[in-house]
């Protein structure tokens, strides 16, 4: 039996476990915010011990720990394979919506349920059991593999992968592979960045009656929206192969993401998430402040969308723009080494090539990205992502742990 086959069968022998530790991690509450994690490390830190695995525990922010476990291949020189997930989830709020409990893990159907049952418990369970079948044949791997359980991502928060890629020099690697869900029709190969603003429009304010006293706050920041909407228009540099490479992926994205959004990839969007404004009914309101979330593709700069935005501001006198957060999109080769791994395993597990995408939400992999490591994300369909009755079908999640750990295999011992 080769490698690849043993690694496959042991899938195959084991599967009643790897889905039940699945609904183990799942049952163990990880929501974000708070954002405290604790319940769900002790599920991973079992799973380690258990297993006779390496890993030390980083953990900046007590509640928030991160694991870090690393091993040599005994074959000799290679490269460094970095695999990532995360282990928090968005919250639940109060469960209206869903027909499962949020936190049952329920497998009904073939589909095991709750709050981060795609997004993504299932990619880092992918990356945990990758971790552990590659340490079984250790001696015959070239190369490094290092395992990161993060937490603190569903906030963009500074206790998870940021930590440990400013901090734990060990993470960084040649290559990063991550399971967040992409639908198994397609790998990610970049993704936009977020850009959050909020405005805020200060008039004189005035009774109901009186408008001829003052002008309105909450109408300029409507004429200030729809100007706004002018961003989408921004023209976008990119090389040509990510350009053609995202112009050829636009069925892909449908399906994957949803119709539509094959033609917003390599635009800027604009949503306007909250606002606020006004005190009363019969008043001229003397404020209004909105947040506007713009999602910048590979190929806008910051700088850009800034200045278009002082331009338009440059009319609304009455207006402020201050900046909360930003992250700037990336992306690495479409093409590259892990891709066609990838690819070719998905090909001969379930018979159709993925297509190389950018995701239009955010991942830790843009850390990995941003210090010119390339990293590649394969995993589940993000089905009820960050809504309700969220989910994932346990063949799906199976083939997905069958993809990381052979295409793990396989870039290591390209060495
Ligand atoms: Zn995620």
């Amino acid at each position: 039996m080769t490698d690849r086959e043993q690694i496959l069968r042991w899938i195959d022998d084991e599967q009643g476990a790897i889905v039940a530790f699945l609904q183990r991690f799942v049952r163990a509450r990880s929501p974000n915010p708070p954002g405290d994690t604790l319940e769900a490390a002790a599920v991973v830190r079992a799973f380690l011990e258990e297993n006779g695995l390496p890993f030390r525990i980083v953990a900046p922010q007590p509640t928030m720990p991160n694991f870090v476990g690393s091993f040599d291949g005994g074959a000799g020189k290679g490269k460094h394979l970095v695999l990532n997930g995360h282990i928090d989830v968005f919250p639940v709020g109060d469960g209206r919506g869903w027909t499962r409990d949020p936190w049952g893990g329920e497998i009904v159907d073939g589909k095991l349920y709750g709050r981060g049952a795609a997004d993504m418990k299932p990619g880092t369970t992918a990356s945990i059991f990758t971790y552990a079948l590659l340490h079984r044949i250790r001696d015959r791997l070239k190369g490094r593999l290092t395992l990161t359980a993060v937490s603190d991502e569903e906030t963009f928060g500074p206790w998870g992968a940021r930590w440990l890629i400013e901090n734990e020099p060990e993470v960084l690697g040649d290559c990063c592979l991550n399971g967040e869900p992409s639908s198994p029709y397609t790998v990610r190969y970049g993704e936009k960045g977020p850009l959050w603003l909020a405005f805020t429009v200060r008039t004189a304010g005035a009774h109901g009656a009186y408008t001829h006293f003052s002008k309105s706050a909450t109408l300029i920041a409507g004429d200030l929206m729809r100007d706004l909407g002018a961003l989408s228009d921004l023209p976008v540099d990119l090389p040509h192969n990510i350009m053609s490479a995202i112009q050829a992926a636009a069925p892909a994205a449908d399906r994957a993401m949803g119709a539509g959004a094959g033609d917003i990839v390599s635009k800027v969007t604009l949503n306007v998430g909250t606002i606020e404004g006004g005190l009363k009914v019969n008043m001229v309101p003397s404020e209004c402040r909105f947040e506007a979330d713009i999602r910048l593709p590979p190929g806008m700069t910051h700088e850009t969308v800034m200045a278009e935005v002082k331009r338009i501001l440059a009319r609304y006198p009455e207006a402020e723009v201050e900046e909360i957060n930003f992250n700037p999109p990336s992306y690495c080769d479409p093409h590259g080494e892990m891709m066609e791994i990838v690819q070719r395993n998905v090909e001969a597990l379930a018979g159709h090539r993925p297509t190389p995408i950018v995701s239009l939400g955010g991942t830790d992999a843009r850390l990995w990205r941003y210090k010119n490591i390339p990293a590649y994300v394969y995993g589940p369909f993000p089905r009820g992502m960050g809504s309700t009755d969220e989910h994932v079908e346990i063949a799906e999640f199976l083939h997905v742990v069958r993809t990381h750990a052979l295409s793990a295999y396989d870039y290591l011992m390209r060495g």
